[in-house]
């Protein structure tokens, strides 16, 4: 018997936020979409702190007030400290001081709560999402169609045809494993250690802004992200080398966690007599990109296309950008237009990818340590790079922006000098 082939303008692989912006902003242009994804929802995935360009694309995709609606923790800016206890230094940044015009407030979320809400609401707009449900194989036509295959919880398959295909499976880079299109990444290898903490002593532990994302540097090579949600805990990661974690004499990473926890006075103050919600776990070697974001037929989004470090929080950010400017462009080609996907669209998400990774590495080569921690800040530049940490990073008339190399290279050199 012939297997029944379902059709549709466009097939979204992956509901995560590149998937479901693209979805929602193709169905808002007209399309017919679905979106395919391999695991049940609620899910946990990391990347719980966002940055304020992000809302323009959930606003663009008519998803921003569905977010709305679950009150999560607002965030309005990021600390930085060096130093522990007496020696503590901390370099607070304001999104509402910037440089460039746009957003100056976002979110911080728990990710399997927020990537459904999102999911759900395209639902409720239309588009079917077909949850385990894992994309297994594609072929593409000469006219840039495709036939996809795809895997169901019972092992059936079930072929969907397209006549355009937007990848949006993170971690699981579908086209880019299917078609052998990795690319070694040049980042360093880094792993993390985090989990949720019951955030019990989030108003008594000292701390005057305990709702702020607070990021501590533990040594040189090693930080802390802690991030307050509005459900009363708080997610904690540990992010350094493979070999300071293995360098620890505890054992499971509960232990390695703890361990840490009561060598840092403030998280000690913080977290040392709570419990975690979810058994600690270890991510490592997460940087990924591939040579080319598009191709005959297809868009790669999201985390398919780069993934750098999670120190900015530029994941969902860069994330939501490449998912709005992929789904305009696709609609574009839909509607018989051609698109120059060169210049179109690989050349501005890598300008923003470049831009972060110039902060990633100063982050971890310390160029920024000494920028952040300097007794010698102006008003200008605290605005030009707070545009940044929000997500800014395609406005040239910023010069952290356009000449950001050069910027953080010679401001550290200057207030190395000066300090
Ligand atoms: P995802 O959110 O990963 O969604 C992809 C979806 O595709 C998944 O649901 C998956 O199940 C599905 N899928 C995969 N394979 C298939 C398949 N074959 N068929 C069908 N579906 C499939 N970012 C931030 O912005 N802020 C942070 O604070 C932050 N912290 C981070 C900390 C760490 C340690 C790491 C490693 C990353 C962090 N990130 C952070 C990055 C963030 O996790 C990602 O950038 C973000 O989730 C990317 O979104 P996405 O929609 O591209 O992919």
């Amino acid at each position: 018997m012939q297997t029944q082939i379902k059709s549709v303008d466009v097939l979204v692989i992956g509901a995560g936020p590149s998937g479901t912006i693209t979805a929602a902003i193709l169905k808002k242009h007209g399309h017919n979409v679905c979106i395919i994804e391999k695991l049940s929802f609620p899910r946990f995935v990391i990347g719980e702190s966002l940055l304020p360009r992000c809302m323009e694309a959930f606003e663009e995709a008519g998803l921003l007030e569905c977010l709305e609606k679950k009150g999560y923790q607002q965030k309005f800016g990021a600390k930085f400290v060096a130093g522990d206890g007496d020696t503590e230094q901390i370099f607070d940044i304001n999104f509402s001081e910037a440089h460039t015009e746009g957003k100056t407030w976002t979110w911080q979320v728990p990710r399997d709560d927020f990537d459904k809400t999102l999911a759900d609401e395209c639902e409720k707009k239309g588009i079917p999402v077909s949850y385990l449900t894992e994309v297994v194989g594609i072929e593409f036509n000469e006219d840039e169609s495709s036939i996809t295959t795809v895997k169901k919880q019972d092992g059936s398959f079930e072929k969907i045809s397209a006549q355009f295909i937007v990848d949006g499976s993170g971690y699981g880079r579908v086209i880019p494993k299917l078609f052998s299109l990795d690319k070694p990444s040049e980042q360093p290898q880094r792993q993390a250690l985090f989990t949720h903490y019951k955030d019990l002593n989030r108003e008594t532990s000292g701390n005057n802004e305990p709702n702020r994302i607070t990021i501590y540097i533990y040594d040189k090579m090693t930080w802390v992200w802690c991030i307050p949600f509005s459900n009363g805990y708080c997610s904690v990661g540990f992010v350094g080398s493979p070999d300071f974690f293995d360098r620890l004499k505890q054992e499971s990473p509960e232990e390695k966690l703890k361990y840490l926890i009561s060598t840092h006075k403030n998280l000690n103050a913080r977290f040392g007599n709570c419990e975690m919600r979810l058994s600690p776990m270890t991510l490592k070697g997460w940087s990924s990109s591939t040579e080319k974001f598009y191709g005959k037929g297809y868009v790669l989004t999201g985390n398919v296309t780069e993934f750098l470090d999670p120190i900015f929080s530029s994941g969902v950010t860069l994330a939501s950008v490449s998912a709005q400017g992929a789904a305009l462009l696709v609609h574009k080609k839909l509607s018989g237009h051609a698109v120059d996907w060169e210049n179109e669209y690989q050349r501005v998400c890598q300008k923003g990818v470049d831009v972060f990774r110039t902060y990633v590495e100063s982050w971890y080569d310390q160029k920024l340590h000494t920028v952040f921690f300097s007794k010698n800040q102006n008003e200008n530049m605290r605005k030009q790079i707070s545009s940044v940490l929000a997500g800014y990073v395609w406005d040239d008339t910023n010069p952290f922006v356009s000449q950001h190399k050069k910027y953080i290279e010679k401001l550290s050199q200057f207030l190395t000098t000066r300090d």
